[in-house]
Formats: structure tokens, sequence, C-alpha cells
């Protein structure tokens, strides 16, 4: 079992001022939320270039790095990977981040998001040797890579570079626990036959584990009446014995609160609570339709504007509460940005997504529905 297991701030799913506008990060909750974490006794803070179109890096500047000693927080900041044209470009953005976050180091800078095709964009600018030299150099205390693929890929890159990596950043949570598709227990045990720290994102699968249908939460409360759905997925993320840190997605002061309370302090699932959780993720997975993290990462590929997550998100709604208003909420927002149907099959979307979907086959189903 894990023990001692932090509990991160991912800074990625804040609050924002104008919800069409991805860099519109309230600040002052932003704030408030840093804050928060410190004077509890939390400290690790993890970012990348692409979270909030670079706001997110901006705030940690602004309320963190400038007003704590640096030696009192740590700072997890990621290579944005798709974007890597040439090896120059490797000391480019991490240049560009350190001047975006007022730090000369970073604690952990990890490749972002690398499967398959983003492998060869990081092997081919040769980003492995250059965070090996970052390292080296003492720009980066640990290195590493935020990994969407499967396991047996993992396998490679560890076989090939385990030597030079201290850290996975994975999605880990109970419901992709024995997924086909994200297979994050093969994933977590590659990881701990290499002897790599574990940073899990995604325990609450966007929201997913929290917004569940009342008949689901009723049998979690009868089999626990004290514990809450955040607090199952927290807990189950961190209990595996290599997972090192859980992150959190939180974008206001009261999940913050919730959260900080599960690690104060973090106490594993116990075996009748593992196999609990994991009998209630085959019930769970019936229910989805669309297993979107809303990650949000598509968002910035699609020419046509197309929010994808939040369709997906009224997709799934709509198919566990069937509530008219879903329908309105819709025709809002095709109104507003495009609907499902502008899709183009262009494909550029479908490379990035971190949950592997068929994207442009799926907004037809949304369409379908909706239109
Ligand atoms: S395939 Fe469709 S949703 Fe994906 S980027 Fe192209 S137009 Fe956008
Ligand atoms: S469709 Fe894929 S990339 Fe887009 S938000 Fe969902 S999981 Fe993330």
């Amino acid at each position: 079992m894990a023990e001692d297991v932090m509990f991160g701030f991912g800074a990625m799913r804040l609050d924002l001022l104008d919800k069409n506008d991805e860099g519109s990060v309230d600040n002052k909750n932003y704030q408030e939320m840093i804050d928060y974490y410190m004077k509890q006794g939390f400290n690790y803070f993890d970012t990348s270039y692409a979270y909030h179109m670079g706001s997110s890096e901006e705030g940690l500047k602004e309320f963190l790095v400038k007003k704590y000693p640096r030696d009192s927080f740590t700072i997890v900041d990621k290579m944005p990977t798709w974007l890597l044209q040439s090896e120059e470009d490797n000391e480019k953005y991490s240049n560009e981040m350190l001047e975006r976050l007022g730090v000369d180091y970073f604690d952990i800078f990890l490749i972002h998001n690398i499967n398959e095709a983003f492998l060869a964009i990081a092997e081919n600018c040769k980003t492995f040797e250059y965070i090996q030299k970052m390292k080296e150099e003492g720009t980066a205390k640990k290195i590493g890579i935020s990994y969407h693929d499967r396991a047996d890929l993992l396998e490679k890159i560890l076989e090939k570079y385990g030597d030079i990596l201290d850290v996975v950043q994975l999605q880990l949570n109970y419901l992709d626990w024995e997924s086909q598709l994200t297979e994050s227990r093969k994933c977590y045990e590659v990881c701990e036959k290499y002897d790599m720290d574990v940073v899990v994102m995604e325990p609450i699968k966007g929201g997913t584990l929290f917004n569940l249908p009342d008949n689901i939460k009723d049998e979690f409360k009868a089999f626990n009446p004290e514990m809450s759905m955040v607090e199952w997925a927290l807990r189950f993320a961190a209990t595996p014995k290599n997972v090192k840190v859980v992150l959190s997605g939180m974008n206001n002061l009261e999940q913050m609160k919730e959260n900080c309370e599960i690690f104060k302090p973090f106490e594993p699932l116990n075996d009748d609570e593992i196999e609990f959780v994991l009998s209630m993720a085959e019930k769970i997975k019936e229910l989805i339709a669309i297993p979107c993290s809303y990650c949000g990462y598509c968002l910035k590929e699609c020419p046509e504007g197309i929010p994808i997550p939040d369709y997906f998100e009224l997709y799934n709604s709509e198919k566990m509460y069937s509530l008219p208003s879903l329908y309105a909420i819709y025709g809002t927002t095709a109104a507003v940005k495009a609907p499902a149907s502008a899709c183009t099959y262009c494909e550029s979307c479908v490379e990035i997504c971190t949950q592997k979907l068929e994207i442009p086959d799926l907004l037809e189903d949304v369409a379908d529905l909706f239109e």
C-alpha cells in the first residue's frame, strides 16, 4: 500500500470568468485556492504549457512563486509535445515555460501526453535526450512523461528510457482500472516493474465519478454511509504502493477543502473496499455512453470550433438522466459556437484525444440525438 501520498493541485480545470474563453481564469479564486492549499500543508502544483492558454502557469508565477519561498513548493510543467517541430523547439518551449512561471528550474518536467503518435514526435525532436540534459544541468530536478496509451507501448518506452526517467503520470481511477482502452492497471504494473514513481491524473475521471446517478450513489452509501463519491475515487487512486501523488483538477474552494480533508491523513482502501468499488465500476461502465475525460485537448485542434467535450457531456447526461433541459442547452451552445454536425471529419482531433475516442463518429451520434 502507498504511504504518505501527496494530494496535488492540478491547475488545468480552473474557474473561468468567461466560459467561452479558456484563458480567462478567475485569478481571485485561483489565488484563494493556492493559499488555502499551501496553508493545509500541501505543496505540489501540476501545470502545463497548454493549460488555460498559459494562464495556469502565469497564475502560479503571480500567486505562488512571487509569494512563497522557492523550496516550499514543487512545480511540475510539461513540454507541449504536439507543437514540437524541431530539436530547437525543446529549448524554445522550456525557456518560455520557465519565464511564464518566473522560476529558474522545474521540480519535475514531463513530456506531455505521450501516446504512439506523440512518441514519434518526441523521438524525432530528441526530447528524451533534451530532458535528460535538463536534469544533468539542474533545470529539472526530476523528469518523466505523462502517458495516455496502452501498457505494451509503455513497457517499450520504459525499456528504452527507464534509466533516465523518474516519474510517469498516469490516468488511474477505479473506472479505468480494468479498461481495455486505458489499461490503467496494466500501465500501473509496468511502472511498478520499472520502479517508477507514479503520479495519478484523472482520479475522478473529469468529474464522472462524482456525477453518478442516484441509484449508484445509494449503493455506495449502503456500503459506507460516511464516504463521499470523491473520497472513494481519490482513496482508490492513492492506494497502489508506487503512487506518490494524486492530482485533482479543482475549480473552487469547496472542492479544494473537501479534497484536502481526504488526505489529512490519507488512508488506503482495504481489500473489501477495493473489491466493492471495482464491482461498482462494472455497473457504472454500462451507463456511460462516451468515456470522455473532458480534458479539452481536442478543442485546440478543431478548426470548426466544435465544443467537443461539452457535447459529449450533454450526450452522456441525456443517456443517464433523460432531462429535456439538455436539448435547450445543446441548442444554445450550437448557436453560439458550432453544432456537432459541423464536423468535417478532418480527424485533427483524433490523435490528441487522451481517451482514444473516434470523435467524428461520436459527434455524429451527438448530432443524431440533439439535432
Ligand atoms: S474531425 Fe471534426 S471535431 Fe475533429 S477536428 Fe475535425 S472538424 Fe473538429
Ligand atoms: S474527446 Fe478526448 S481529447 Fe476531447 S475532451 Fe474528451 S477525452 Fe479529452
